[in-house]
C-alpha cells in the first residue's frame, strides 16, 4: 500500500524529491533513496517490497529543518513533503494512514522554515515575457510580479528587458519564474540573462482561464495603502497586460507548489519608476550596498555599516530603502523631519528604541495564520506587539506632554512628523484584549512555546491521536492554553472535568479508606493497561482487595500489582473523553482567533510597516549622532556639494584599525558637471568616487550624510563604472565589461542622473584608452549633461580636454573641473598619500613607488626606474626607438 502511494506521488512530482512521512521519521525510497543518502550524508539501507530489495533512507522528524535547509536552500532543489493523516476504524483499532502531498518547498516558496534568512527578504520573482510590445525606448516590454510568501508582500511592475537586470539586482529573488513556453528557448535573452546572472529559474503553466482579479482577495494589500513606499495604482485594471501575464505565472506557481498551504493573496502593489532613484545592477554590486565583494556577505557593505535597526522586518525595509532611494523632495524631507526629530531628543530616541526590541515580527506571524499556520505562541507575540505598539504611542504623547509643559509651548512643526507617521497607526486594542482574554497566563503558553524550541511539535492538535499528546491531558489541565471562560462550550467542559476529578480524587479516598490496609492503592491511567486501580506495596497492601470481587487482577510484578475496577474504568474514560473534548474545543478556539487575526491582517501589516519605518528613522537618528553625520539639503536641480565628505564604510574600517579619514569637498554644478580626477594609485580616487555616490544614495534614503555640509539636487539614475574584474565564466575580458558598462551608462544616463566612471580605458593600449577615456567625457558632457566624476591614469586626457597647468582652469568644456590626488614624499626617501584633492592635475602617477612598496626586487625597481627617465624624454616612441632603447638598457645592466 504504502510502495504504491509512494510510486504514485514519485511520477506525480517527477521534479522533486519526495519525502514521505512514515510515523517519527520522513523516508525516500527507490533511486531517490541513493540520492537523498548521499546529499544528507545519511546511512542508505534496503527493505522488501514485493520481494524485491529496494533501496531506502530516512531521518528523524526532528531533523526535517537541518535537512531541508541541505536540499532547498544549499542544493537547490524542489521537495514534496508527503505527510500521513490516521484513519480511524469505527472498533477503535489501530488507525490506518492516508498519505498525501501537501507542499512542495522550493527556495522561493519558503513559509516559515528556520533557515530563512530574517533579515532579508525571501522573494520569487515571476517574468512574463509575452512581447513584443516596443515601448518608447524601442526595446521590448516585460511585466514582473514578485512576492515573499513569508510576509505576504507582494509587488508587480512592468519593465523593458532592458532594465531587467537592475530589477533583479534590486529584487534579489531566491527562485525566478518563467513560462514554461520559454523551457526549451534556450537563446531567449531573458533567460540568457538569468543563466548569466546565476540566478535560480523555474518553469510554470499560466493558467488561461481565471483573469487575476478573481483570484486575489482585494481586500488585504499587503503595504500601507496611505503612504506607500511603492507608488500603489493597484486596481486590478491598473495592471498592464505584462503584469498581469507575470502575476498569472506567479500565481500558478504558487498553487501548484504551496497545494494545501496556499495563502490568499492581496493585490500586488504596483510598483512605477518615477518617484524613485534607478541603480543600476552593476552598481548596487560595485558599491557594495548590501553585500561587501571583499568579504562576501553583508560584513563591510553599506547596509552593515548603516544598520542600527532594532527589529528584523526595520532591517529589511532598510535594504529595500538603499537599494531603492526615493527621488520625492517631499518625501524625503518627510523622511529627515523624523530623523531630525529624534536626533534633536536623545532619552526619547533610547526609550522608543527599547520597546521597538520587544516587537516581533507582526508581518511573517500574520502571513503564517493566513496561510493556516502558527501556534499559540503567535499569538502571544500578536499581543504582545499590540501592547508594545501603544505603549509606543503612550511614550511619545507624554513626551509631548512634558515639551509642552517644560517650555511652555510645543514645537508643532517638529512633532507634525511624528503625527503624520503615528496618525495612521490603526487601534487594535480590542483585538490584544480578546487575545488576552482567550489566553490562559502568558507564562503557561510561553512554556509551550519553549517547548517548541526545543523542537517539539506544540500546535493545536491536527488530529484525534495528536490529541492525546499535546492537548489538555486529564489530569494536568495547566497544559490547556485558552481560559475555560473563552466560550460556555469550553467552559462547561471544564465544569464536567473538574467535577469528574473530584470524583476521581473521592473515588480514590474511599478506596482508600474502605481497604484500609492498602494506603499505596491510587487510581492510574496507562497505554497498556487502561483505566487501573495501583497498588504500590502489593505485598503489604493488597489482602483486601486481592479477595474482593470487584477487582480483577490485572498484572503483578515483585512489589506492585494492578487491577481492573469498573467504577474507575467508566469514570476515567468519562475524564478522557471529557480532556480530549477540551483539547478540540481548544483547537476550534485557536482557529476562531486565528481568523480572528487574519481579519486584522490589512491593520496589522500597515501598524508593523509604521513601526518598520520608525525603526529604521530611529537607526538612521543613532547613525547621524555616532557618526556625526548632517542634515543634507535635498533640492529639485542637478547641485551635488559636499563639504569635508567622508565615505561611511572606508572610515569605519580606518577608525577600527586605529587610522584616520581624511575628508574631501565637492562641488558640482552647472558651470562644473564633470570632475577629471587624477593621482596616483593608492591615493584615493575610487574611495573619492564611491563616497559621492553613496552620500547621493543615503540622502535620498532619508539619512543623514557623512559631511560637515550638503546640498543634493535629487539624482534620478545613480552609475558607477568602477572596479570591473574578468568575466571568464562568461567569455568577456576585463576590458569587454568595462566597454558594456560605459555603453550601457553613456545609452541611459540623464541630465538628472550621477556617473562615477574609475579608470575607463585602462584595459587597453594607452593610445585606444586615452582616445576611448576622451570620447567618453565628450558625450557625457554633451550628450548626457549629467553630473560626473572621471578618475583617471591618462593626464594626458587632461591636456587633450584643454587644461592647462599655468590657468589650472577648464579647458575646451566650460563644465568640466580637473582635482588630483598627491603623494608627498619624505626626507628619508619614503613618499606618504594626502588623500586630500586639491584642483588641478597629478603628472606623476608614482606607479614605481607603489611598485617597490610592494617589494618589488630592488634592481627591478631600479630598472624600471631608468626605463622611465629615459621615456620621459621623448615624445613620440616609435617601435625602432623602444627597440633601441630596450637594448641600451639591458646592455649597460
Ligand atoms: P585609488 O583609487 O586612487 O587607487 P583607493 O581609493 O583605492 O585609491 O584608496 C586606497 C586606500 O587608501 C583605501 O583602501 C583607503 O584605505 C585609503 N584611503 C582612500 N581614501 C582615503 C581618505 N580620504 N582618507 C584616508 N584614507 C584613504
Amino acid at each position: 500500500m504504502l510502495a504504491t502511494e509512494i510510486l504514485n506521488n514519485l511520477a506525480k512530482f517527477p521534479h522533486c524529491i519526495l519525502l514521505t512521512r512514515v510515523g517519527q521519521f520522513y523516508e525516500s525510497y527507490f533511486d531517490q533513496a541513493i540520492e537523498v543518502a548521499r546529499l544528507l550524508n545519511i546511512k542508505l539501507t534496503s527493505r522488501v517490497w514485493d520481494k524485491q530489495n529496494i533501496a531506502m533512507c530516512g531521518f528523524p522528524l526532528m531533523h526535517l529543518d537541518k535537512y531541508l535547509k541541505v536540499l532547498v536552500e544549499q542544493n537547490k532543489r524542489f521537495v514534496a513533503m508527503c505527510e500521513e493523516f490516521p484513519r480511524y476504524s469505527a472498533h477503535g483499532q489501530k488507525p490506518e494512514f492516508d498519505r498525501r502531498v501537501v507542499r512542495v518547498i522550493t527556495p522561493g516558496t519558503l513559509i516559515d522554515e528556520p533557515f530563512i534568512n530574517q533579515y532579508e527578504n525571501n522573494y520569487l520573482l515571476s517574468i512574463s515575457a509575452d512581447g513584443p510590445t516596443e515601448d518608447m525606448d524601442g526595446t521590448f516590454s516585460v511585466g514582473l510580479a514578485w512576492i515573499d510568501v513569508s510576509t505576504g508582500e507582494f509587488f508587480a511592475k512592468t519593465s523593458s528587458r532592458e532594465a531587467l537586470k537592475d530589477d533583479l539586482a534590486r529584487i534579489c529573488p531566491r527562485e525566478v519564474v518563467l513560462d514554461v513556453k520559454l523551457q526549451d528557448e534556450f537563446l531567449h535573452p531573458i533567460r540568457q540573462l538569468l543563466v548569466d546572472e546565476g540566478y535560480f529559474v523555474s518553469y510554470a503553466t499560466p493558467s488561461q482561464e481565471t483573469p487575476v482579479k478573481d483570484s486575489l482577495v482585494t481586500t488585504v494589500t499587503p503595504d500601507d495603502p496611505i503612504k506607500p513606499e511603492e507608488d500603489l495604482a493597484s486596481t486590478p485594471s491598473a495592471y498592464s497586460p505584462e503584469e498581469t501575464s507575470a502575476i498569472k505565472i506567479l500565481t500558478t506557481f504558487l498553487h501548484a507548489n504551496l497545494l494545501e498551504h496556499m495563502p490568499r493573496l492581496s493585490m500586488p502593489s504596483r510598483e512605477g519608476n518615477v518617484e524613485r532613484m534607478q541603480i543600476d545592477s552593476h552598481t548596487i554590486k560595485a558599491l557594495e550596498i548590501k553585500e561587501s565583494t571583499r568579504e562576501g556577505g553583508t560584513t563591510g557593505s553599506l547596509l552593515s555599516v548603516v544598520k542600527r535597526t532594532a527589529t528584523r522586518s526595520g532591517t529589511r525595509l532598510l535594504a529595500r530603502w538603499l537599494c531603492k532611494p526615493s527621488t520625492s523632495v517631499k518625501e524625503i524631507q518627510a523622511r529627515q523631519s523624523l530623523v531630525a526629530f529624534f536626533h534633536a531628543r536623545p532619552h526619547l530616541l533610547s526609550d522608543v528604541r527599547q520597546f521597538l526590541e520587544e516587537v516581533e515580527d507582526t508581518t511573517r506571524i500574520v502571513q503564517r495564520f493566513l496561510l493556516g499556520r502558527g501556534d499559540p505562541g503567535d499569538l502571544v507575540s500578536i499581543s504582545r506587539t499590540i501592547n508594545v505598539w501603544s505603549t509606543i504611542r503612550r511614550c511619545l504623547d507624554l513626551e509631548r506632554k512634558m515639551e509642552s509643559s517644560e517650555r511652555g509651548f510645543l514645537l508643532s512643526e517638529e512633532w507634525s512628523s511624528v503625527d503624520v507617521l503615528m496618525c495612521r497607526m490603526a487601534d487594535l486594542q480590542a483585538l490584544e484584549t480578546r487575545i488576552n482574554l482567550a489566553l490562559q497566563d502568558m507564562e503557561t503558553v510561553d512554556q509551550s512555546k519553549a517547548k517548541d524550541e526545543e523542537g517539539n511539535d506544540n500546535s493545536p492538535p491536527a488530529d484525534e491521536e495528536e490529541s492525546s499528546k499535546i492537548g489538555c491531558k486529564f489530569d494536568i489541565p495547566s497544559r490547556c492554553f485558552i481560559r475555560p471562560e473563552f466560550s460556555s462550550h469550553l467552559t462547561s467542559l471544564h465544569n464536567t472535568l473538574v467535577d469528574l476529578l473530584e470524583q476521581r480524587w473521592k473515588m480514590e479516598r474511599q478506596l482508600q479508606a474502605d481497604y484500609v490496609d492498602a494506603p499505596s492503592l491510587t487510581l492510574r491511567s496507562s497505554p497498556a493497561q487502561g483505566m487501573h486501580v495501583h497498588i504500590g506495596r502489593s505485598k503489604r497492601d493488597q489482602t483486601a482487595v486481592k479477595i474482593s470481587p470487584l477487582f480483577i487482577g490485572i498484572s503483578e510484578s515483585g512489589s506492585t500489582s494492578s487491577y481492573f475496577y469498573q467504577p474507575w474504568s467508566s469514570l476515567g474514560n468519562q475524564l478522557v473523553e471529557t480532556a480530549s473534548a477540551i483539547t478540540n474545543a481548544e483547537k476550534e478556539a485557536f482557529n476562531l482567533l486565528r481568523n480572528e487575526v487574519s481579519a486584522f491582517a490589512t491593520d496589522l501589516r500597515r501598524n508593523a510597516r509604521i513601526m518598520d519605518e520608525l525603526d529604521v528613522t530611529l537607526g538612521f537618528a543613532s547613525l547621524a549622532a555616532e557618526m556625526q553625520f548632517t542634515r543634507p539639503v535635498i533640492t529639485d536641480d542637478t547641485t551635488y556639494e559636499v563639504t569635508n565628505g567622508r565615505h561611511p564604510t572606508v572610515e569605519l574600517g580606518l577608525l577600527t584599525s586605529g587610522r584616520v579619514f581624511t575628508p574631501n569637498s565637492v562641488a558640482l554644478e552647472s558651470d562644473s558637471r564633470l570632475h577629471i580626477i587624477t593621482g596616483p594609485n593608492m591615493a584615493g580616487k575610487s574611495t573619492f568616487l564611491r563616497q559621492v555616490a553613496l552620500i547621493a544614495i543615503l540622502a535620498q534614503t532619508g539619512s543623514f550624510v557623512p559631511a560637515d555640509h550638503a546640498v543634493i539636487g535629487v539624482v534620478d539614475r545613480l552609475f558607477s563604472r568602477v572596479g570591473a574584474k574578468d568575466d571568464l565564466f562568461r567569455d568577456r575580458s576585463t576590458f569587454m565589461v568595462e566597454m558594456l558598462e560605459t555603453a550601457e551608462i553613456l545609452r541611459r544616463a540623464t541630465p538628472r542622473s550621477l556617473v562615477i566612471m574609475d579608470e575607463v580605458g585602462r584595459g587597453t593600449t594607452v593610445k585606444d584608452g586615452l582616445a576611448i577615456a576622451f570620447a567618453v567625457v565628450h558625450y557625457l558632457v554633451t550628450q548626457n549633461q549629467c553630473r560626473a566624476l572621471f578618475a583617471t591614469h591618462f593626464h594626458e586626457l587632461a591636456d587633450m580636454l584643454g587644461y592647462s597647468d599655468s590657468h589650472c582652469g577648464s579647458g575646451i568644456f566650460q563644465e568640466v573641473g580637473f582635482f588630483c590626488t598627491d603623494v608627498h614624499e619624505t626626507d628619508d626617501n619614503h613618499f606618504a598619500y594626502s588623500h586630500r584633492l586639491r584642483p588641478g592635475v597629478n603628472r606623476d602617477s608614482h606607479g614605481l613607488k607603489v611598485a617597490q612598496l610592494a617589494g618589488m626586487p630592488e634592481s627591478a625597481v631600479l630598472l624600471a626606474k631608468r626605463a622611465l627617465d629615459a621615456l620621459k624624454g621623448r615624445d613620440h616612441t616609435g617601435s625602432q626607438q623602444l627597440s633601441a632603447l630596450g637594448q641600451s638598457l639591458t646592455s649597460s645592466r
